[in-house]
């Protein structure tokens, strides 16, 4: 039988490495696991600028988990790299099970985050990495000098529209109403910005083009009129950066967890799910801010509440 951690924790982002940090220092054995690249969506952001106390000025998010992984694993948390398809939460050891190993735990936090929305119109798919992206730090270079669209009002939208125009010639955004929900100082930066235009009140009903995407039908929803915007001829193409929001990585927890109607699972401000022994933390829970500061501060409560429930001294 494999070792029986203290806690297991589910994903690499900030929560999950606050988690680890804590549990750590906290002397408990832990185990961090994650499928793919540390950091979650903040390993694809170009700079951060609200994580108090950061000691770089725009900074970027994978220099940022580079040193919280460092001091997570200074502190003893465990690493392995896996994908958790099925897991037992019942009774007082978890097991998470995987293709290749099962792990247990006697307590588990859920740190695995969210994941981009489609934009939902017709193509998309078929675009996806041919001109439809949702990861400007990952897919800019390709338009340099190239017009590209963004959709959406967001932090997100309007932050990574600031970031494309360092190589796009033009960033137009796209939003479904006529003003943006990022936050204003986001908002006055990108108002400032002379290559950034908007297009207001207006959904992306649909993308296409030859093998590449070459044009897309948008929709005023106050008029209902749907005009299409071709890729310049020179061009002969265009991007498309989706950023309205995210879905919660939550798969192997349906129908086991509480989660509310989109998704996101239910806790008590201490991180409990309703499962005992099972924590959830950072985006992945119902918030109602979701930053990286908030999902280290989740991460950190949910650890202690660990310990606290392992300890006599409490
Ligand atoms: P978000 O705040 O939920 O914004 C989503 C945007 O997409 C909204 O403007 C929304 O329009 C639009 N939208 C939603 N569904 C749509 C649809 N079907 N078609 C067209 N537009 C649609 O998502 P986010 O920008 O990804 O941010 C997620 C979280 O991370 C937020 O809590 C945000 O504050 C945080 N974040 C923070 C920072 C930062 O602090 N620097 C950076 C990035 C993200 P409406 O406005 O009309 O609803």
């Amino acid at each position: 039988m494999s070792k029986i951690y203290d806690v297991i924790v589910l994903g690499a982002g900030p929560a999950g490495l606050a988690a680890g940090l804590y549990a750590g220092r906290s002397r408990l054995s832990v185990l961090i696991i994650e499928k793919g690249q540390d950091g979650g969506q903040i390993a694809i952001t170009d700079e951060i600028e609200n994580y108090p106390g950061q000691i770089v000025e725009g900074e970027s998010g994978p220099s940022l988990i580079a040193r919280m992984t460092a001091q997570a694993e200074k502190f003893g948390a465990e690493r392995v790299a896996d994908t958790i398809t099925e897991v037992s939460l019942e009774g007082e050891v978890k097991v998470l099970k995987s293709a290749k190993a099962e792990y247990q735990g006697r307590n588990v936090i859920i740190a695995t985050g969210a994941h981009a929305r489609p934009i939902g119109c017709k193509g998309e798919a078929e675009y996806m990495g041919k001109g439809v992206s949702y990861c400007a730090t990952c897919d800019a270079n390709f338009f340099e000098d190239f017009e590209v669209y963004v959709v959406g009002g967001g932090d997100s939208a309007v932050e990574e529209a600031m970031y494309l125009t360092k190589f796009a010639r033009k960033v137009t955004i796209i939003h479904r109403r006529n003003e943006l929900r990022a936050a204003k100082s986001i908002q006055e930066k990108a108002f400032k910005n002379e290559k950034i235009e908007f297009m207001w009140d207006s959904v992306v009903e649909e993308v296409g083009g030859d093998d590449i995407l070459q044009w897309m039908k948008v929709k005023n929803v106050k008029t209902g009129e749907v005009t299409t915007v071709e890729a310049d001829e020179e061009d002969g193409m265009f991007g498309v950066f989706g950023f309205i929001g995210t879905i919660p990585n939550n798969k192997p927890f349906e129908g086991i967890i509480d989660m509310d109607e989109r998704g996101y699972i239910k806790t008590d401000e201490d991180m409990h799910t309703n499962i005992p022994g099972v924590y959830a933390a950072g985006d992945v829970r119902v918030k109602s801010l979701r930053q990286v500061v908030t999902a280290a501060a989740d991460g950190a409560i949910a650890a202690v509440q660990v310990e606290r429930s392992m300890s006599d001294y409490f």
